[in-house]
């Protein structure tokens, strides 16, 4: 909505009023979201480019303080033409390393849970048949949360990265990338399970992979199971 004027808003309240409405609430107005068409980039998103050409902008990255202490920049891994994208927070050491996301203990649970629900659900799927990639494409130092103003300025090329595969599904790993993804505040064990939405391309929400690996998580591991399997039948079911 665009913003109104003081007199407008009067004649807005005064029009309620008159309709016996004594009370108004004031909305919130919703999160914004990390990944958004980049406005100073010097080439804006478009379904035309390649992951390569954004690649290639990314360059020798210093546009934010991430840059001080990575080995490798993480783009992305996986079929550019991947019906499905999942979407975690940023590289650990072992990507950072490589240059690789999800390679690591995570990565090797994604892994597993990717093959293994597709092959328990009759999916013929790998790993390198989705697209992986991140909201930073640095790793934050210790392993740190990513800042917002990391997610913003890195946002833009995970923005271009989905416009330009245009997924049928992302599935997305952990509270820190659905918030960037979706703009929604609440914890992932809110948002798990349930589709959002990213522009006109449905998002499942589900736990991140490390969040797994923690022994307690049995139920977690569970609810993850499913979710999968919903965003899995969601994407290959009559494809
Ligand atoms: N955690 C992430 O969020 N991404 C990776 O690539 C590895 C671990």
């Amino acid at each position: 909505m665009p913003p109104i004027e003081l007199d407008q808003l009067r004649q807005y309240l005064e029009f309620y009023q008159d309709l016996g409405v004594k009370t108004v609430y004031r909305r919130d107005a919703p999160a914004p979201e990390a990944v958004k068409a980049p406005d100073d980039s010097p080439r804006s998103a478009s379904a035309g480019e390649s992951l390569l050409q954004i690649l290639q902008d990314i360059g020798d990255c210093r546009r934010c303080r991430l840059h001080e202490g990575r080995h490798k920049i993480v783009f992305g891994v996986g079929n550019e033409r991947s019906p499905l994208v999942f979407v975690g927070e940023g590289p650990g050491a072992d990507e950072d390393a490589q240059g690789i996301p999800f390679v690591g203990r995570a990565g090797q649970l994604l892994t597993q849970m990717i093959e293994g629900t597709a092959k328990k659900e009759g999916i013929n799927l790998k790993r390198e048949d989705v697209y992986i990639c991140n909201v930073v494409k640095c790793r934050p130092p210790e392993n740190r949360t990513p800042e917002a103003d990391e997610m913003e300025i890195c946002g833009q090329f995970l923005y271009r990265q989905l416009v330009t595969i245009a997924p049928k599904a992302i599935c997305v790993l952990g509270g820190t990338a659905a918030k960037a993804i979706t703009g929604h505040k609440e914890g992932v064990t809110k948002m798990r399970g349930k589709w959002f939405q990213w522009r006109d391309i449905p998002v499942m929400v589900t736990y991140h992979p490390s969040f797994l690996l923690r022994a307690y998580n049995q139920d977690a591991k569970r609810e993850a199971w499913e979710d999968l399997k919903k965003v899995l039948h969601f994407v290959y079911d009559c494809t």
